[in-house]
């Protein structure tokens, strides 16, 4: 593969792949649309390709894309299960597809009648009294609603309230969120079972009287664990003065079984690009809702989507004088609202409980096929994902890397790895619902090769992956010194094609 032609080695000068009408209009010279100092001296180095080598190029570039629509994709707290492709043809109705965001309401009755109904659906689902469609992401979502928090205990005198709770196995955007929002986070310890300390909670409460703002959790938590102690948890921070902020990135678990608003929490965001099986991954686009319950609504971003039933109309209501603002241009990512939407009405009620215990049960079958190749840091049942360490491999210096790299050869999508940070040598491995036993079994068969490789043959795991485009990449060097630029033989390159002028 190494030897492929690049795309600027590839063509001829003078070929081309557009074919274009003659010109009916005078051609006029560069020099009278640009000043001189702006154009080039030489043409640029491009490539000059038929329309077979373009296509061939980028048909070729996206076969080196992994997806879930390729193969098995299990990339622990990412869910990314298959995007029923019915989703897609609602999202490309004309009438959701080319609607403008600034058209008129009588225009647009049955977008917002849309987002009016999915706000009720998430609303049911989560236990919460309204939802905002606005923010465009998960952390977008946790920002909005710790923005919310701090409204609240500002209206209500309490403005000093400074501190945020996390649990030591939160997402990365649990703390970031937090101090982007002026808050000082501290960090709470795991028990022996894998859900909060209750008695290192009670210190860190007693510790910080008076200044809790907030608990931030996902529950179930980053190792796929549920806490067995939510409604005390809960208690106790409402008791300190304290909000409950619930991650909802991983509802894949809960729907139609529990809800965050009946485990006592006060704000929740939804991943719906995660449960909701919209694509991501690779920047997004996403959507990640957030629910409130009745105290904190006056503060929701606006406008939110209302019904008159006298008039049988809906339209956008004016925002509540406390509310903190909107956090988006117009609804949010309405594209991604309608595949989520789709996707609710589509599996319905007992569809969407069925979705949740379907995912609870492929995790614990793969868990518990591979618990004697593997270290189970935490055994007890899972829910829709779960944690193993490679601690057992590293003793022959095989490392969580290495088992993700040669998973690769077998065409199957790492895990998530040296995630959670609690847990060394972390595998977390979500399989979600959308898989058949015959790919779960496949899975399990490539994960016991690889851990008796890693007693029998180290090296090989070590040098992984061997059917790749390109092997192992400097990763630090990649993300901090890209070399995104081509400057090969074939074509003589400037020094820059770019003036130095707009550089
Ligand atoms: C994915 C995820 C997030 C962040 O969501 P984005 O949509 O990627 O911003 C937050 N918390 C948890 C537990 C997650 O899995």
């Amino acid at each position: 593969m190494s030897t492929e032609q690049l795309i600027f080695e590839k063509g001829a000068p003078g070929r081309r792949a557009a074919t274009l009408p003659e010109l009916d209009i005078p051609l006029r010279p560069l020099e009278s649309l640009l000043p001189a100092d702006h154009l080039r001296a030489e043409p640029a180095p491009l490539p000059e390709v038929s329309e077979i080598e373009i296509v061939r190029h980028f048909t070729h570039l996206s076969q080196r894309n992994f997806g879930v629509d390729m193969g098995f994709y299990p990339l622990g707290s990412c869910t990314m299960k298959y995007n029923p492709k019915l989703n897609e043809d609602m999202a490309a109705l004309p009438g959701f597809a080319r609607v403008h965001p600034l058209e008129h309401e009588s225009l647009t009755q049955g977008a917002i009648q849309l987002l009016f109904e999915l706000e009720q659906y998430l609303a049911e689902i989560s236990g919460m009294k309204r939802i905002t469609l606005q923010p465009a992401a998960g952390a977008h979502g946790e920002i909005t609603g710790l923005m919310l928090i701090k409204a609240y205990h500002e209206h209500r005198g309490e403005g000093h309230r400074n501190i945020v709770l996390i649990p030591d196995g939160a997402h990365g955007t649990n703390p970031a969120s937090a101090a982007l929002a002026g808050y000082k986070t501290v960090e709470l310890r795991s028990d022996a079972r894998g859900g909060v300390d209750v008695h290192h909670l009670e210190e860190v409460l007693a510790a910080h009287e008076g200044n809790i703002a907030a608990l931030m959790m996902t529950n179930p938590n980053t190792l796929g664990l549920f806490d067995e102690h939510i409604v005390e948890i809960a208690e106790r921070v409402h008791r300190a003065g304290g909000q409950l902020y619930y991650d909802g990135a991983n509802a894949n678990a809960i729907m139609g079984i529990t809800r965050p608003g009946d485990m006592g929490f006060d704000v929740v965001h939804f991943n719906l690009h995660k449960t909701c099986s919209t694509p991501h991954g690779g920047g997004g686009p996403g959507a990640g809702p957030v629910g409130v319950a009745e105290h904190l609504v006056s503060f929701l971003p606006g406008p939110l989507p209302a019904y008159d039933a006298e008039s049988d109309t809906y339209y956008w209501a004016e925002n509540d004088p406390l509310s903190i603002g909107r956090v988006r241009a117009n609804c949010g990512n309405f594209l991604v609202l309608v595949r989520a939407y789709t996707y609710i009405r589509f599996n319905g009620p007992d569809g969407l409980r069925h979705v949740s215990e379907s995912a609870i049960l492929n995790a614990n079958y793969v868990m518990r096929a591979l618990q004697d190749a593997y270290d189970l840091p935490f055994d007890r049942a899972c829910m829709h994902e779960f944690v193993f360490s490679a601690n057992r491999q590293k003793r022959n210096d095989v490392h969580a890397l290495d088992i993700a790299k040669r998973l690769l050869d077998f065409g199957v999508h790492p895990p998530t790895i040296y995630f959670p940070l609690i847990v060394p040598e972390a595998l977390m491995i979500e399989p979600t619902e959308t898989e058949t036993r015959e790919t779960l079994d496949e899975f399990i068969g490539m994960m016991r090769q690889i851990a008796r490789e890693s007693i029998d043959e180290p090296e090989k795991v070590r040098q992984a992956p061997y059917t790749t485009v390109v092997g192992r990449l400097d990763q630090t060097l990649a993300a901090r010194k890209p070399d995104l630029r081509w400057a090969g033989s074939a074509v003589s390159q400037p020094a820059s094609p770019i003036p130095s002028r707009v550089r």
